[in-house]
């Protein structure tokens, strides 16, 4: 464990406590092993789950008295208040962020991502607790460029589709898309939060993540999770390539993404975390412009790397095509490319990505092959007749 932590301006910096609510998901294990590994920090973890961070939490694990579980929902307890005052930081990820919920679930996912956050805010403000809230790059919605005509010269022009911070309008469809109920709901915790910061002076940092993808991220159907659940488009493409199923290209597999990996972006909330000087008061876009490719071509690279890391060279796992309407249901709808302007995280905290696409999916690919092939194989194999 380091002790003599300095800020990017020099300053020693003080062991705090951190309240983290949503803790136990798939950024928050991340980022209590980050703080355990690396710092002197106390994390208070709050979640209704703790798979993800049940390593640490061991009584035999040697950060057992630095890091503490409380489980409970954030909806209706009244014990949150109390741990977000003991704190010196609260740092909010819970959310219900799983593009297949926001059609299908639009209020849950609305209750979720404001109505439940609002308690958060309300005790920081109120305690003059700072807070770091996990918001979305989602919030852009779909880019001006989606309008644009097919043969506008401005499609060529990357600096074009930035995604700017201070700068770039939010663009959602119509009610009826319900896709929008997530961006939606973020936004105006987002606004909320923004101006809890200009009339009552909270002090705040919103995260804007771009698609951070690593091991732990949600859960492959039928092992981990629900069978009939769909996750995130990392677990669904290794759920695939695990049972040696085709690939699902949801209309078709154009849209484009950025993918950063998740160590790269601990990173940078580490850096919030540890100079709130520079942090307070800036919302901030964390992804890697150089990780984009369409979901196509992300298919055909997990395919590749999935073959390298589980050591079948002769790999063939196809793609198929499925509208958004048989994959999603109604209502959804999709952003159409999202690349983050790194401008202010730059400038602020001296951050910037690291690892490539290829590099980040061998590493996840190895450990989703290490952590699921042999119960893939065991749930698919048919018994024997007797
Ligand atoms: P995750 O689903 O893995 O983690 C969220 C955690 O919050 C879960 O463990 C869940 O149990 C917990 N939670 C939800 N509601 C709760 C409640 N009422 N009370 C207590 N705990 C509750 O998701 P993640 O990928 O780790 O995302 C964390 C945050 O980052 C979310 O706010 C999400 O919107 C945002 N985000 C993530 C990404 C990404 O690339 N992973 C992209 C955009 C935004
Ligand atoms: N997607 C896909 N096949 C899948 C899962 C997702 O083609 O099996 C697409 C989805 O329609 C979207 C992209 O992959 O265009 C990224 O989806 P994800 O669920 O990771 O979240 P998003 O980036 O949309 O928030």
């Amino acid at each position: 464990m380091a002790t003599a932590r300095v800020d990017l301006d020099g300053n020693a910096i003080k062991p705090m406590a951190i309240c983290m609510i949503g803790a136990g998901g798939f950024i928050g294990s991340h980022l209590c092993e980050k703080l355990m590994e690396e710092t002197p920090h106390r994390v208070l973890a709050v979640d209704v789950y703790n798979d993800k961070i049940k390593h640490l939490l061991e009584p035999t694990s040697q950060w057992g008295d630095r890091i503490q579980f409380h489980r409970l929902n954030i909806k209706n307890d009244s014990r949150l208040e109390g741990l977000i005052r003991m704190a010196d930081l609260t740092i909010n990820l819970a959310a219900i962020c799983t593009p297949a919920d926001y059609n299908t679930r639009p209020l849950d996912t609305i209750y979720s991502n404001f109505i439940d956050a609002l308690p958060v805010v309300k005790y920081c403000s109120e305690n003059n607790k700072r807070l770091i809230h996990f918001s979305t790059c989602e919030i852009y919605g779909k880019t001006i460029g989606a309008f644009l005509p097919k043969d506008s010269p401005l499609r060529q022009d990357p600096n074009y589709f930035l995604l700017k911070e201070d700068e770039s309008p939010c663009i959602f469809g119509p009610i009826e898309k319900q896709r929008w109920s997530y961006a939606c709901a973020k936004q105006l915790i987002e606004r909320l939060i923004y101006a809890e910061g200009a009339e009552n002076g909270l002090e705040f940092t919103i995260v804007r993540p771009f698609n951070w993808i690593g091991p732990r991220m949600d859960f492959i159907p039928g092992i981990d999770g629900p069978s009939e659940g769909v996750p995130r488009v990392l677990a669904c493409f290794s759920n695939n390539l695990l049972r040696r199923e085709p690939l699902k290209l949801v209309d078709g597999g154009q849209s484009q993404r950025t993918f950063v990996y998740i160590k790269d972006a601990i990173e940078a909330v580490l850096l919030m975390i540890e100079n709130p000087a520079r942090a307070n008061g800036h919302i901030f876009n964390v992804g890697n412009p150089n990780n984009e490719v369409t979901v196509r071509q992300l298919a055909e690279m997990m395919t590749q790397v999935y073959a390298k890391v589980s050591g079948e060279s002769s790999l063939d796992t196809p793609t198929v095509d499925v509208s958004s309407k048989e994959f999603y249901g109604e209502g959804y709808d999709d952003s159409d490319k999202r690349i983050p302007d790194m401008t202010i995280i730059n400038k602020q905290l001296g951050w910037n990505p690291k690892t490539s696409l290829f590099d980040l999916l061998e590493s996840t690919l190895t450990y989703q092959h290490r952590t699921y092939a042999e119960a893939v194989k065991k749930a698919t194999s048919k018994p024997v007749a007797s």
